[in-house]
């Protein structure tokens, strides 16, 4: 009887493959090995091995690979995952096996060149060219060098074997240096030093053998500028004494040079970085890293929590609430609750961090399910920002402006100061609908039921939706008029326009996810407007998380309602939360601060537990109106979208499975109904909500369901979103 494997490949498919283990090869479970496919050959794990199942025709497994296994953690998550969000386990396990190629895995010298100050044998103008660039004693990369001469690389090879330039091996620039939990630091306040004590004891590693440990999960909440980051670091610090691993996960716009340089005053060095703008060898670099226990520490974004750990010990989820947390293309998923799993798996801590945490991770704490520590005073005394609210209906902003008088003379005094000011204003662009006003027409995205956006520094009308871009016409595309397009409302670009305007002589920048010249650039910008060098930020919710600008003592928010009216539940959890966050941005360095909030409507409870400050109250209305509604976290719900390039088709689909839904006892399903973005990308998309009571098998009636539900014919395509974001 031949000796079976199961392989799971990372492609879209729900089951492992098996396979015949040739004579000779000894396998594991969590092995990296490679199989024929068809015509191909591709990579694969061992999820199981067997010596039964009917296997004369089964091929064999072509060999294995030099890398890392899986652990038996990560499997498991592997499995969580798709049973949980119902993606094809092998969807799931791509997001963990994102294998080096072989080149990358392997550098781990680099050859730099010096002058010998031997002369070339035979001098050629190329030859010429590169001694003149090359100084002498310095270390260059050899394609560094080439470039810059403008030739070839088989030039420098070629004064290398003629002995005028010497080959130096230069050990590479480690990928995770060693942070050094004892590095001297400022002490913690007695507040912080008891979160510590708190927050550590209980951890696994921390106890003896008989000793009673505490593995929930705990939420560690405290006001903005608390300081919760310097007593996570301590968490971090006792980790990586124990010589275990640390996570620490963030949304990745607060992944800054400063962040990385707050980690440096604490550790000593910056921690490795795991975040999308690392090039390709250094990200191989530290995959391999943290797979052999190297890197103790690592910063990521939510990717990172699908790293290799050898030896985990501790993840922190900063900023826990971020909805930047949801991935909500191929496998659905949370970070945040995929880091409480896999450090469920892991047998390992995790820490949850926010100022305002979401509503689910508050009622696990209330219900026990989280432990519980709060930091309720911001650190060294600092007062919270005194937050007023200025109604729009009595203090109007001049015809066609957008800053109040009370703000713009905020603004001003704030300047006089010398300090800094942020305008928050969530709309990306300049206007957020283009009218023509002689003929009425609105701009539309062809492909989306959005409007098109106005980018006045680009000259263009774009979908936030699918990035659809036309030039921004001179005349009306319907009527041919021209000089009727008006601009309908504010975006970022149009307050930057009132703002230079009104203080003409200062260092004005616009903050959004449009910031020229990629994350790389933007994080470079933070990190300038958090050294004091701009006077007016206007941003969006970009600027709203987890950034420290000392000099901010001023935020304006222009217009608190934008998110209340949307018909989803969340919202006013949502903007609760930005709102807390982006006025906590002021008065975090030695001055204090004050935030100043347009709106019409000052009396929404949700304006008005801001401006009384009364988180409280707000949390414990909210979960009440929750329970109320049987939503989450009282009751499960899922998503169903279902879009096909026809109209017709997606409704159609939708009503079939809506007809097969069957629900029983607890059990509800709502739709077909158009998605809140009912056209994008050219497909049609229509919903169907599945509520469920908090004790039902939410996963396994999905399964059902899909599998009595019809067929998926032709371009129609069905996507399940457990947990979804917005309802
Ligand atoms: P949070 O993460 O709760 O918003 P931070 O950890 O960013 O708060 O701390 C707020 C500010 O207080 C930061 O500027 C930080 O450098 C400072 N701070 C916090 N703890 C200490 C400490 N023990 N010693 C000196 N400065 C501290
Ligand atoms: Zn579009």
């Amino acid at each position: 009887m031949p000796f079976i494997a199961e392989i799971l490949i990372p492609l879209a498919l729900d089951t492992p493959y098996s396979y015949v283990v040739p004579a000779g090869l000894d396998l594991a479970a969590g092995d990296v090995v490679q199989v024929p496919l068809g015509p191909r050959e591709i990579v694969g794990v061992v999820w199981g091995l067997g010596d039964t199942a009917g296997g004369s025709n089964l091929r064999p497994v072509t060999g294995r690979l030099p890398y890392p296994p899986l652990s038996d953690p990560l499997r498991s998550l592997v499995d969580w995952i798709a049973r949980y969000t119902l993606a094809p386990k092998g969807s799931a396990l791509a997001m963990v096996l994102r294998l080096p190629d072989e080149a990358a895995a392997v550098e781990t010298v680099r050859v730099a060149v010096r002058i010998t100050g031997k002369p070339p044998a035979r001098p050629t103008a190329a030859r010429s060219k590169i001694l003149a660039v090359a100084v002498d004693g310095a270390l260059r990369g050899k394609s560094a060098l080439a470039k810059e001469a403008g030739v070839s690389l088989s030039v420098v090879d070629g004064l290398i074997d003629d002995g005028a330039l010497e080959a130096v091996a230069v050990e590479p620039e480690p990928v995770a240096p060693r942070p050094d939990p004892d590095f001297p630091r400022t002490p913690l306040s007695p507040a912080q030093a008891e979160a510590v004590t708190a927050l550590v004891e209980g951890f696994p590693w921390r106890r003896g053998p008989g000793e009673e440990t505490d593995n929930r999960p705990v939420l560690l909440e405290g006001v903005t500028g608390s300081g919760k980051t310097e007593v996570y670091f301590e968490a971090v610090a006792a980790c990586i004494r124990e010589g275990r691993q640390a996570l620490i996960l963030m949304p990745e716009i607060a992944l800054t040079a400063q962040f990385l340089d707050r980690f440096a005053a604490r550790f000593g060095v910056r921690p490795a970085a795991w975040h999308s703008g690392i090039g390709g060898k250094r990200r191989e670099r530290l995959r391999l890293a943290v797979a052999e226990g190297e890197a103790l520490v690592v910063v990521g974004a939510r990717s990172a929590l699908f790293l290799p750990f050898a030896r985990l010990g501790l993840i922190v989820v900063d900023e826990e609430h971020e909805t930047a947390y949801k991935q909500e293309d191929g496998v659905h998923y949370h970070a945040r609750d995929m880091a409480v799993v896999r450090g469920r798996l892991e047998g390992c801590p995790v820490v949850l961090t926010s100022a305002t945490p979401a509503i689910e991770t508050r009622v696990n704490a209330a219900r026990g399910r989280y432990r519980h520590v709060l930091l309720p005073e911001r650190f060294g005394g600092r007062r919270l920002p005194d937050i007023a609210a200025i109604d729009m209906r009595l203090d109007q902003p001049e015809r066609g402006r957008f800053l109040s008088p009370p703000l713009v003379n905020a603004v001003k005094s704030t300047l006089e100061r010398g300090e800094q000011a942020l305008l928050f204003l969530n709309r990306r662009g300049y206007a957020p609908l283009t009218l023509c006003r002689a003929c009425g027409h609105r701009y539309q995205c062809k492909n989306c039921s959005t409007w098109l956006v106005e980018h006045r520094f680009r000259r263009a009308l774009v979908c936030h939706q699918c990035g659809y871009t036309e030039r921004r016409p001179e005349a009306c595309t319907e009527c041919g008029t021209f000089d009727n397009l008006t601009a309908c409302g504010p975006g970022v670009e149009r307050i930057a326009e009132e703002a230079a305007a009104l203080f003409p002589d200062r260092r004005i920048v616009v903050l959004s996810s449009d910031f020229p010249g990629g994350a790389e650039r933007l994080r470079q910008e933070l990190d300038a407007v958090a050294a004091g060098e701009c006077d007016v930020v206007i941003g969006t919710q970009l600027v709203a998380k987890g950034h420290n600008f000392p000099f901010l003592t001023l935020v304006g928010v222009l217009d608190a309602d934008i998110g209340l009216t949307s018909g989803d539940p969340r919202a006013a959890e949502r903007t609760f939360q930005l709102l807390q966050q982006v006025t906590g941005r002021a008065g975090r360095g030695e001055k204090p601060g004050r935030a100043l909030v347009q709106t019409y409507q000052p009396d929404h409870p949700v304006i008005a537990a801001l401006l009384s400050g009364d988180a409280e109250r707000f949390y414990a209305e909210e979960i009440q109106a929750r329970e109320a509604a049987g939503l989450p976290p009282f009751g499960r719900l899922a998503a169903l979208i279902v879009s096909a390039s026809e109209r017709e088709t997606a409704e159609a689909h939708g009503q079939a499975l809506a007809r097969a839904a069957d629900p029983p006892d607890g059990v509800m399903v709502l739709g077909p109904a158009e998605a809140p973005l009912a056209l994008v990308r050219g497909r049609y998309r229509f919903r169907l909500l599945v509520k469920t009571e908090r004790n039902v098998d939410l996963q396994a009636y999905l399964r059902a369901w899909i599998a009595r539900g019809p067929k998926v014919r032709g371009n129609v395509r069905v996507a399940i979103d457990v947990d979804p974001q917005s309802f």
